[in-house]
């Protein structure tokens, strides 16, 4: 980046920082648009005169709330509930729910901020926002999660609506938190509408919902790899976090012939040098979803390495899906991972690499896709969620998995088009950057000063 540039990019972001103190993650999800979109923006200076880059930056409106619930002792306790309504210029705010002990009102802002770019790459109708709470659901039991789900919902509902907010799962919320989420408001409204996606098949949910996020992180990583005629058959693949989003990574890159060798949680990581299989997949599935036991029982279980404290990213990969959380690879990892072979990182995760990781990935000229694309898939089969509620009718599978597909390749499309650069090197953040924001930018300027 030029001096200019530079100049101008520490200048807007000491105002972020002032105005928003204390938020670490949220300066750093803005400061990583900022770099990006600075050149852009000079060279059409249509975005600047409108303060596009300022008002994207500011949320339309942020409600915090307490929620108030009786643990299984009939002791009260309290947790604070959160919504970020970042941007709806495009289409209602669409983002998920995270129920974890570390959620704060700076972690939301930054995956609220990231949600607008990415929900304008998926090409659908949506906005950006994204809430959720300091609640921890690890220890408690399901009585305790409803009963603090309905608490949530009782103030969310107010500001929801299928038209208006329609959030969706996240860290700590899956199948078992929408559900309560979904019976609470439909109480309270009486409406059954398509309020939240992520909701179970039988009462108005999608086929391939669960399936997505995962899915689409390792779509995005085979566009990544056919640009370099590769593709993913023999792969060596390392993936975090044993969730969601991890475990249908997995499953994905077994159909496609790759072997996954490592998954995660909190506590440390299991290394299966001979490949999970689908069997062993279904154990992790059981493990995480039901018993909601830890990843070392897989390991105890199949007697494979586990490694306590510590992130997957020293094991030797030829692709790496970070699928846990926010800066779980560091500038060490990044290297660590190119220096063994790593030819591509396909983030399932939101900002899973810090700033000097990123660079890092970029320096070394590896295919290295953002979360914000690689991770769209999510929201994209969320939207096509809200589109068959609407329609009172269901996709098959193949179908929802077949526009899945095409969204992913669209996203990919975009990052090349706003992101190669003259020597031919496809710098997938600026890609997604840029091509996230035009949309929205445009329709902003057209839609006034609001
Ligand atoms: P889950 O709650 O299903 O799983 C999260 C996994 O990450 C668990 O294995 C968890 O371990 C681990 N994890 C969470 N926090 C930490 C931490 N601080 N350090 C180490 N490991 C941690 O969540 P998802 O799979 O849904 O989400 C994973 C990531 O994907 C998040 O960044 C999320 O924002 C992103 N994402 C999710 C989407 C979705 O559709 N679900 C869509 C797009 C992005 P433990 O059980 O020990 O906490």
């Amino acid at each position: 980046m030029s001096d200019l540039f530079e100049a101008k990019v520490n200048d807007f972001m000491a105002k972020i920082i002032a105005k928003n103190p204390g938020e670490a993650e949220y300066h750093q999800a803005v400061q990583e648009v900022t770099e990006s979109l600075m050149p852009f923006i000079e060279e059409n200076p249509v975005y600047s005169h409108a303060k596009i880059l300022e008002r994207i930056a500011e949320p339309e409106r942020v409600i915090m709330f307490r929620v108030p619930w009786l643990d299984d002792q009939g002791n009260i306790q309290i947790n604070r509930g959160y919504r970020v309504e970042m941007n709806s210029a495009i289409g209602p705010y669409k983002g998920g729910l995270r129920f974890h002990p570390t959620v704060n009102l700076g972690i939301l802002k930054f995956l609220a901020f990231e949600q607008v770019f990415k929900n304008s790459l998926t090409t659908l109708p949506m906005g950006g926002g994204k809430g959720g709470s300091d609640f921890d659901p690890k220890g408690k039991s399901d009585n305790e999660v409803m009963r603090f789900c309905q608490s949530f919902m009782t103030e969310l509902s107010r500001h929801i609506g299928p038209d208006t907010d329609v959030p969706a799962g996240d860290i700590g919320v899956g199948g078992r938190e929408i559900g309560y989420l979904f019976g609470q408001y439909k109480r309270i409204r009486n409406e059954f509408t398509g309020v939240l996606t992520g909701k179970a098949i039988e009462w108005g949910g999608s086929l391939i919902r669960p399936e997505a996020t995962g899915y689409g992180a390792v779509y995005f990583a085979q566009e990544m790899l056919k640009t370099q005629g590769d593709n993913l058959k023999g792969k060596v693949c390392a993936i975090s976090g044993s969730g969601n989003v991890a475990q249908y990574a997995t499953e994905k890159i077994l159909q496609l012939g790759g072997k996954v060798v490592t998954l995660s949680d909190s506590a440390g990581f299991i290394y299966d040098e001979g490949g999970i299989t689908e069997d062993k997949l279904k154990f992790v599935m059981e493990l995480k979803n039901i018993k909601r036991g830890r990843i070392k029982e897989y390991a105890d279980k199949y007697g494979v390495d586990y490694v306590a404290g510590k992130t997957p990213w020293s094991v030797k990969c030829d692709l790496a899906f970070p699928c846990a959380t926010q800066n779980e690879i560091n500038e060490d990892d990044a290297k660590t991972l190119v220096n063994n072979g790593c030819i591509a990182v396909s983030e399932g995760a939101n900002m899973p690499s810090t700033p000097e990781a990123a660079e890092a990935f970029v320096k070394a000229q590896i295919l290295y896709g953002p979360g914000k694309a690689a991770n769209a898939g999510g929201v994209a089969v969320s939207g096509l969620e809200m589109t068959q509620n609407s329609m009172r009718l269901p996709w098959t599978r193949d179908e929802v998995d077949d526009r899945l597909q095409q969204i992913m390749t669209s996203i990919h499309d975009t990052c090349v088009k706003f992101g190669k650069d003259n020597s031919g090197f496809i710098n997938y953040i600026n890609g997604a950057n840029i091509g996230g924001y035009i949309k929205v930018a445009d329709s902003m300027i057209a839609q006034g000063v609001v």
